[in-house]
């Protein structure tokens, strides 16, 4: 397999892109080597700028869920598209969009677009302090809640990939409200109602992706959720990545807990950018112009975006994927454990439904701490081969896979025999 185009932009790239890319963990650091460049994707496949061929268990990092370009959505985005793509006012696609979202989720009766999954978080920490006039919020160790100044600490993702504690340039006043709590340890989190009398909420990947996946033990979110309560703080569900990938309704549905807000990104756009942020009445009425929370957006709701999101939902709804998301899904967690056995190397296999990941460690991983035990090094080589043999993988042990309801047979095929090619090498 060649790499020299990709090799060939990258150098280019360097001259006036930082580290030739838009988002650091495009950059393969913690894998070595140089990244590739991609040249189009269809279905469960992605080609790169040498024309070497992939199965791609990216998927843009979670958005695309039906696989690259989707007939229906990408006719209702060219649809979209010959009518304008800004006015700076509103359209129905938006009612259309907000109608669906808010359906899915149980407490959710009006929503506000935006177009990030940061920009969801940061407007729904703004709102669960507008709401209950209290500062601090709790986070976990090792969740991701995109890159703004209050939550970029101890966050997992490009972070944890690239082993930074945080971010410079953050001043400590724009983090001194924010507290920290362990993953799955719910006296972590009482500690700090023990010692404030002033916290807003607790912002959680109900399904952590940005440590790998981690999975909520137990009655964890339940419990949770019941303890806020008690103290008159909020649930924050940062569903930016499990939102209509766990379920329709997101982890909310799979796990049984209502949050007072929900976060969401990635997949409502379908590859376009939108994000969004939604509530209960009582919570969104504070919201401007009918509150006095302020968040805006040049943006927010743009037509094609709307039109890319309505259709990847509509196309979702009616594929229902989700028992065939966990069908491959436990398949490709037998191969990698199957394949890891009979080459004795150590892995941990974590998944939740359509996301997934190894851990190349002997450790149960269910938090943070336990997924940095794993051996960073080896999955380097594994990432690599994978690369070699065709299933382009996320260049880094931190991030989750994502499965799509394009992948095939074939493609399954095409995954088992480079995870033996792999797994040999890893164990070399
Ligand atoms: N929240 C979670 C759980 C995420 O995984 C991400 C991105 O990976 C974000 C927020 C930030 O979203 P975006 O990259 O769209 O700003």
């Amino acid at each position: 397999m060649k790499f020299k185009k990709s090799e060939k932009l990258y150098k280019k790239g360097l001259t006036h892109l930082v580290g030739a890319v838009n988002s650091p963990v495009r950059a393969f650091s913690s894998v070595g080597g140089n990244p590739l460049f991609i040249k189009k994707a269809k279905g469960s496949k992605i080609v790169d700028v040498d024309g070497n061929e992939y199965v791609d268990l990216v998927g843009s990092y979670g958005p695309m869920i039906l696989g690259h370009r989707h007939k229906k959505v990408e006719k209702a985005a060219k649809k979209a598209l010959k009518k304008g793509y800004s006015f700076g006012a509103s359209t129905e696609a938006e009612i259309k969009l907000a109608k669906i979202v808010c359906d899915a989720f149980p407490e959710m009766d009006k929503v506000r677009f935006v177009n990030s999954g940061t920009e969801a978080v940061l407007s729904a920490v703004r709102l669960a302090r507008a709401f209950t006039g209290k500062d601090k919020i709790i986070k976990f160790s090792g969740c991701y809640h995109g890159h703004q100044d209050s939550l970029l600490v101890a966050a997992g993702s490009g972070l944890a990939t690239l082993s930074l504690p945080g971010s410079k340039g953050v001043p400590k006043g724009a983090v001194k409200n924010t507290l920290i709590a362990e993953y799955n340890n719910l006296e972590s989190v009482k500690k700090h109602f023990e010692n404030h009398d002033d916290i807003a909420g607790v912002i959680i990947e109900p399904i952590c992706g940005n440590m790998g996946v981690a999975i909520p033990q137990n009655e964890f979110l339940i419990e949770l959720k019941k303890y806020l309560k008690s103290k008159n703080a909020l649930l924050i569900a940062d569903e930016v990545m499990t939102g209509f990938r766990s379920k329709f309704g997101g982890a909310q549905e799979l796990l049984g807990v209502a949050a007072d807000i929900t976060c969401l990104g990635k997949v409502i756009g379908g590859g376009f950018p939108v994000g969004a942020y939604g509530a209960r009445n009582e919570i969104m009425e504070q919201v401007a112009p009918l509150g006095g929370m302020y968040q805006a957006g040049t943006l927010s709701g743009n037509p094609i975006a709307m039109a890319g999101g309505i259709s990847t939902l509509t196309e979702l709804k009616k594929q229902n994927p989700y028992d065939k998301f966990e069908e491959i899904g436990s398949i490709i967690e037998v191969i990698l454990l199957e394949t890891a056995k009979k080459y004795n190397v150590d892995l941990v296999v974590n998944r939740f439904g359509s996301m997934l990941n190894p851990f190349f460690t002997k450790t149960k991983v269910t938090n943070f701490e336990e997924a940095q035990t794993s051996d960073t090094k080896k999955f380097a080589v594994f990432f690599w081969e994978m690369i070699k043999n065709g299933v382009f993988l996320p260049p880094s042990q931190f991030e989750a896979w994502f499965l799509n309801s394009a992948i095939s047979d074939k493609d399954i095929q095409v995954i088992a025999n480079a995870t033996d090619k792999a797994m040999r090498k890893v164990a070399d």
